[in-house]
């Protein structure tokens, strides 16, 4: 099935590298206008460049997601300069791992603030044209351990668990304006963020998924692009694992 886009922007945050950047060039290559957001210019400025030498329509904005006032201010800079954004990947997130007992309050909250507190910063944004033209595709990329836990990783785990609770609630506050919100649960994807875990316990992981490996962020860009496309006018307020097998 080829997914379909009518001429949609779209907003992907954490789109400098792994799997933002898959989702940013899937839904350009669909022919989405994608605005890729990243900390540094730098990530999201190249994933962008590369989009438009490859034929695609993307630009690039640097945001501090955990940043509220930063967020509320470009989300109005980059709504008047695209008239309306109409799909929201909330993506962006970091992780700061430590044993309950250990871990600082800082970790806590930079956490919570870049995973959690980023979805409503930027769907409070950039959501009021979408319910206006009652057409919208908001995506929540949590993560697996929102569901069953994980020690050191507390911090972590709420954040992504909280995205969970953010989805199904603003999923029927949006309902009747046809603006969809679902959220993505990837297992162990190969990017950056799993890069530091060594071969030994990279290999103890992969014997524990039913498929026995890792996944790519092409797979997890490949169900987000179907939950922003014009057929999944259907789905929302759900949660998809992309794991490998690994929740079931
Ligand atoms: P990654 O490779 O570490 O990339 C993270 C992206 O988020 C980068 O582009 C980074 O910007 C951006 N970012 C981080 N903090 C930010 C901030 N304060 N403001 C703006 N942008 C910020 O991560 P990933 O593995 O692709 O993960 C993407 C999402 O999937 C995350 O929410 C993660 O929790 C989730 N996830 C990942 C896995 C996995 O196994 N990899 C599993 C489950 C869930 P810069 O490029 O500027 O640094």
């Amino acid at each position: 099935m080829q997914l379909t886009f009518q001429d949609r922007t779209a907003l992907v945050t954490g789109a400098g590298r792994g799997i933002g950047k898959a989702i940013a060039e899937t839904l350009a290559a669909a022919g989405v206008n994608v605005i890729c957001v990243s900390k540094s210019e730098q990530s999201c400025g190249a994933v962008a460049e590369g989009i438009r030498s490859g034929g695609g329509r993307a630009s690039a904005r640097a945001v501090d997601v955990a940043d509220g006032a930063a967020v509320a201010e470009a989300a109005a800079e980059l709504l008047s300069e695209h008239e309306r954004i109409d799909i929201l990947v909330n993506n962006a997130g970091i992780t700061r791992d430590g044993l309950m007992l250990r871990m600082s309050d800082a970790d806590w909250h930079d956490v919570i603030k870049t995973n959690l507190s980023s979805c409503f910063f930027w769907i409070k944004g950039v959501s009021r044209p979408m319910t206006r033209k009652r057409w919208g595709r908001i995506v929540n990329i949590s993560s697996v351990v929102g569901l069953m836990g994980n020690p050191g990783q507390i911090n972590y785990s709420a954040s992504k668990a909280g995205i969970l609770g953010l989805t199904k609630s603003l999923a029927k506050e949006l309902a009747s304006r046809s603006v969809t919100c679902n959220a993505v649960a990837p297992g162990f994807i190969e990017t950056d963020m799993t890069a530091s875990l060594d071969e030994e316990v990279s290999r103890e992981i992969a014997s524990r998924i039913p498929l026995k490996r890792l996944g790519t962020a092409k797979e997890v860009a490949n169900l987000t692009a179907y939950l922003c496309s014009e057929e999944a006018g259907y789905v929302t307020g759900q949660v998809f694992t992309v794991d490998g097998g690994l929740v079931m």
